[in-house]
């Protein structure tokens, strides 16, 4: 964790000296500490500007939407934060690929062409075999296709790119090694650095798009996000032809009764946007149905470039939602209860609607930005 030791040094400038850079491309790390101490965040009206109007600039007025598809909520892990922690008392499920079919015509037929397949770390229930062979079932669905699931080594994120895979997303959680150690009591999550070594192996496989982000509210959020700049820096320098984005999901309700240590306001979240749009021109901003839609309507001005709409985070859970019989296990068998969600959505709309606020907002709501014959047909040309 290189990119680490630059930030520990580091002098945040008085508001006056930052100010005048604000909108600049090229800020340097000092420059973003300074974005996110609390004299900045008395200045988020202006900051709020500059972000909105440098993501225009680099971005256009558009807002990629994708749709999560949960396969399998069992887990080997402890996070304490999550409500598929290992020992935690909620019904278990993992699709099959059939089923995993059904989720994703149930979610394109919604307009979704972009994919993220999450799943709890669970080699037994969801070794890189069967992930490989559910991307392969619904890949000829979907214009992406990318997955948050167990961390893998470089060749394991080649046989997931041949399968169809584009995108990876790996959150460090926290980059706070105390809290990181304490948060994950047992499990191969555990082990603080195998993460950044996974998303870097993801970024090594020539992976095309890499999702990192941290969870806010297990530490001091202005040091997550300084360090998650930093990470984001180091990643893009070494992978310059995958594009990069960061995620900033708070901790929501779970089955887990977790409180975090760390709350963040809505306040702090949108200073924490501003100052991750100012400090990365080129890097995506996702926000997911965690937070409350009359936020989401708000935060999307001022960097994001993705959002989740219309999401389920539960296995099974968009099908069972059109379903009057409960939903089936692997082996057939009807469950009593659905399947446990990981987390409470805030914002419950249907993606037709979050499309329809966008556009009222004079956004252009992006199904579709990527199609992989594009590549596929250069790399076939340059062979
Ligand atoms: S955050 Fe991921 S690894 Fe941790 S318990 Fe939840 S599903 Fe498992």
């Amino acid at each position: 964790m290189n990119f680490l030791d630059d930030i520990g040094s580091l002098k945040p400038l008085p508001w006056d000296r930052v100010a005048v850079r604000i909108g600049a491309v090229d800020l340097s790390l000092s420059e973003a500490a300074s974005l996110l101490t609390g004299e900045a965040g008395s200045h988020l009206e202006e900051m709020a500007c500059a972000a909105s109007s440098l993501t225009i600039r680099r971005f256009g007025r558009t807002m990629k939407l994708y749709a999560p598809i949960y396969l399998s909520n069992e887990c080997v892990n402890g996070c304490l934060y999550c409500g598929f922690r290992g020992e935690g008392a909620i019904a278990r499920r993992t699709l099959s690929a059939e089923e995993a079919m059904s989720e994703a015509e149930r979610i394109v037929s919604d307009g979704h062409r972009h994919i993220l397949l999450v799943s709890g770390e669970s080699p037994a229930a969801m070794p890189l075999e069967k992930i490989c062979g559910i991307a392969r079932v619904i890949r000829p669905l979907a214009a992406s296709l990318a997955v948050e699931v167990q961390p893998f080594d470089e060749e394991g994120y080649r046989r997931l790119a041949e399968a169809g895979v584009d995108g990876v997303t790996l959150y460090q959680e926290t980059y706070d090694q105390d809290a990181y150690r304490a948060m994950h009591p047992f499990g191969p999550k555990g082990e603080y650095c195998s993460r950044s070594r996974a998303i870097d192996a993801a970024g090594g496989s020539g992976m095309r798009f890499l999702n990192i982000g941290a969870l806010l509210g297990l530490s001091d959020w202005r040091m997550e996000a300084l360090a998650l700049i930093a990470h984001a820096r180091w990643l893009m320098r070494r992978h310059w032809r995958s594009h990069l984005s960061v995620s900033v999901p708070r901790i929501r309700d779970c089955a887990s009764r977790f409180s975090p240590p760390s709350p963040v306001s809505d306040r702090d979240l949108a200073q924490m946007i501003c100052a991750l749009r100012l400090s990365l021109p080129d890097c995506g901003i996702v926000l997911s149905t965690r937070e409350p839609a009359r936020l989401r309507d708000g935060l999307a001005r001022l960097g994001v470039t993705q959002m989740s709409a219309g999401s389920n985070t539960e296995p099974g859970g968009y099908t069972a939602e059109r379903l009057s019989d409960p939903p089936a296990t692997r082996a057939g068998d009807r469950v009593a209860m659905r399947a446990g969600e990981q987390f409470r959505r805030e914002d419950a709309r249907s993606a037709a609607e979050v499309a329809k606020m966008l556009a009222a907002e004079g956004y252009d709501p992006v199904w579709k930005d990527w199609d992989r014959n594009l590549t596929d047909h250069r790399s076939r040309s340059e062979r």
